[in-house]
Formats: C-alpha cells, structure tokens, sequence
C-alpha cells in the first residue's frame, strides 16, 4: 500500500493559482532531495556509486541541477539531453550517453563534454572513430536474448532492439582494446517500471558473473558496471515501492559473492533511474471546466493528454484527488476527460471520486516522470508550465508555460502566410 499526498493545502494551492493559471506541473524539491539521498545512501557500500538520472523522464535543467547537487550525474539518449546536463551543470564522466541508432552529432558533442559513451552496437565502434574519435573509455550495453528464456520478470530481450548479443560482446571489446581503448565499462537495461525487488538482484548477478567472465576470457578488467533504470514507482495506492535498502544490501551480497573473489572487487557500480527519482513528485493540477452527462458521467479539465500521456497512451493508472475533498466518500464515477478531438483523451475511466464541481482543482498524481516529457502540440495544444515548491514553501517557475506565438512560430518565415 502507498499513500497518496499532495504537498499543499487547498487554499495554498489557491494562491499559487493566482500567480500561476492552471494547468501546471508542479514538483515538490523536498521530496525529491529526500528520495535521490534515501537511493544513495543504499549503494553507499559500492565503490564510487553513480547514479546518472535518465534525462528523457523530466528534462528540465533545475530538476537535474538539484539532483546534481545531491550526487548524480545523468544519463543522456540525444543531443538535447547532453545539452540540458552541461547546463544543470553536470561534467566530464557524470555524463553517460546511452543513445541508440545514434546520429554522429551525439557521439560529437558527448566527446566534447569529455562523457562517458554506452555503445548500443559493434558496428557503432567503426562509427563512433570516424566520427568523433575513439575516447579512451568505452562501454557497451548488453543484450542477455533469449540466454534467460523462461524469466517472466525480464520480457523477451531478444525483441528488444538495444544492445549487442553475447557473442558481439566479447569481440566488441578485443576490437576496442586493439584500437587502443584501455578503460571499459558494460551495460544493461532489461525492464521497465517494474515493482518487484528481486528483479534487480537478477541484472545485478547476471552482469556481476559477465565481468567475471570478461577478465577470464579477455584478460579484462572493467572499471564501471551499469545495472540501468526500471525501478517502477506505485502508480496505484494498492502497489508497493521498490525498497532500495532492500535491493542496494542484497546487492553488496553479490558483489561480494562474485566480484570480490574474482579479483575485480573495485568496480565502479552505476544507475541511470528516471522515473523512480522523480515520478512521485509531481503533480499535474487542473481545473474542472465542464461536467457532462450523457451514456456516462465525465468531468471536463483545462488540461489534456498533451500535458499528460501516460493514460491515453499506455492505459496507465494515475491517482487523481480534488483539493478540499481529500476526505470525501469517493462516490461517483467519473470518466475524467481532457479536450482534444481524440476520444483516448481520458486521464481516467469509470474513477470512483467524490462529488465533483465546475471550478475544483483535479490534482493528477505521480506525473514527474514522462509527463510534461512527453508532451506534444496536436490539435495545436499547448504544454503547460512546470513550477518547482521550495524547501521553504515559496514557488519558482521552472519552465514557462507555451504561447500561441510559441505554436506558431515554425510558421512564421520569410515568405510565409503568417
Ligand atoms: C529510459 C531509460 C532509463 C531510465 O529508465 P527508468 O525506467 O525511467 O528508470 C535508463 N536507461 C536507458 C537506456 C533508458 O532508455
């Protein structure tokens, strides 16, 4: 079971909406700062931890630069990416890039910021010298296939597009080491929002006994091992949370057990989490414009699944409350929908909630990670604003929300009609 809480009161809330017109994101900094130091404390047994926070979940240089300032680097999958971590602030190795089917430009500007690069093919080594010259550090990112057949937890990796076969793998790193790279690092990144604890314990022992077979085959040594993203967050008050002491001992248990014995027991361990470092803390909050009642009921809000995709997209589950009526018996059901033209524009189906009124503020939760991300303008919809609540309880604008001059711009050239 998860709780679900939203930082401010009603009437806080209402304040803040006078300065700041809704819809808006709004993420809480505290919990943030709280959660990232709870996940480090974990792996604070793991030599030179790192954890590069995956870009792509909220790209927005103050959430990177406060995770920064906690300890973590990033993990960047394009140019924009890289772009956005130099100016959060993050250098040199804190930066991973983790990109695929990768456009020269990437592989330019991560060796102009000194990054680490994760290869997602053996052919990209080729490229990469080409393009941009070999760095002396490489890493490459592994696709375990079909080996884990019959493990419900890791899916079908061998329909995944990433990574480099088993095979690849070992050759990938005699190519490398006779071009003359000598500091190499190995990679994965098998599941997705995933609850269960045990999983991670899985990649960990899997890339543990690969290094292990790494020095014994080649007579290398890596120097970083990236066990990648996935811890999923409970979406729906009846799911549990990852817990990271749990997984951070269990895997000092295995590091233990097979690198340590092995010889390679100094290697640096790393992360690139997304979602779990900022999904539950933030909130996308609306207005209710127009209640409708037809076939079903529906609640109409200012916002729509261009602020928030997730449950058009992917039927995912949010947590949705009204300011004021935390306390309500949730006794209606409400189809709550956004305006576009598409009828999956719903943030939620047949949701039990309390009596609704035109005018209440409908607080999606959980929206931190691929919500604002994965915004878009169709239908000529505009993403909202992001507004970062302080430690000490005032609010910062953290992105503007878009204009019509923004939607129109690309429209405007010389020659055009506007
Ligand atoms: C998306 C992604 C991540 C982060 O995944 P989360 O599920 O947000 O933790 C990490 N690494 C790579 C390569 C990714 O594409």
């Amino acid at each position: 079971m998860t709780e679900k809480t939203f930082p401010l009161t009603k009437e806080q809330l209402e304040r803040i909406i006078e300065m700041h017109p809704t819809p808006f994101h709004i993420y809480d900094e505290k919990a943030i700062r709280q959660n990232i130091r709870r996940f480090l404390k974990a792996f604070s047994w793991a030599p030179r931890f790192r954890e590069h926070f995956a870009v792509k979940a909220t790209p927005n240089p103050r959430i990177v630069q406060i995770l920064r300032e906690e300890g973590a680097g990033t993990d960047c999958s394009s140019l924009a990416e890289l772009i956005l971590s130099d100016v959060a602030g993050v250098r040199k190795e804190d930066i991973l890039l983790t990109s695929n089917d990768t456009p020269a430009e990437e592989f330019i500007k991560a060796r102009e910021l000194g990054a680490r690069i994760n290869l997602d093919d053996i052919t990209h080594i080729d490229y990469l010298e080409k393009h941009a010259g070999l760095p002396d550090f490489l890493c490459f990112r592994y696709n375990p296939g079909s080996l884990i057949e019959g493990n419900d937890i890791i899916g079908k990796p061998e329909e995944a597009k990433y990574g480099l076969t088993r095979e690849q793998l070992f050759n990938a790193y005699a190519i490398a080491r006779e071009k003359g790279v000598h500091r190499f690092g190995l990679h994965t990144m098998v599941f997705s929002n995933e609850l269960q604890n045990d999983a991670f314990l899985f990649t960990a022992e899997m890339m543990f006994k690969l290094a292990v077979e790494i020095k014994e085959r080649l007579g290398i040594t890596l120097e970083y091992i990236n066990l990648g993203g996935g811890i999923g967050i409970p979406y729906h008050p009846d799911q549990d949370a990852v817990s990271y002491e749990y997984v951070g001992d269990a895997i000092h248990k295995l590091y233990d057990e097979i690198l340590v014995p092995a010889g390679i027991g100094d290697i640096m361990l790393a992360t690139e989490s997304g979602r779990a470092m900022t999904g539950p803390f933030d909130w996308l909050v609306t207005t209710v414009l127009h209640e409708k009642n037809t076939y079903k009921h529906y609640i109409g809000l200012d916002a729509c699944m261009a602020n928030l995709m997730r449950p058009a997209l992917y039927g995912a589950y949010h947590h949705i409350t009204v300011a004021g009526k935390e306390v309500a018996p949730l006794d209606h059901l409400y189809d709550v929908t956004g305006s576009l033209c598409e009828n999956n524009d719903k943030f939620a189906i047949d949701r039990a909630l309390p009596k609704i009124e035109i005018g209440d503020r409908v607080i999606i939760h959980d929206a931190g990670a691929h919500g604002h991300a994965m915004g878009f303008n169709y239908n000529g919809k505009l993403r909202s604003a992001e507004l970062l609540l302080r430690e000490d309880g005032s609010v910062e604008l953290i992105r503007r929300a878009e204009t019509l001059d923004d939607y129109f711009a690309t429209l405007r050239f010389p020659g055009s009609m506007m």
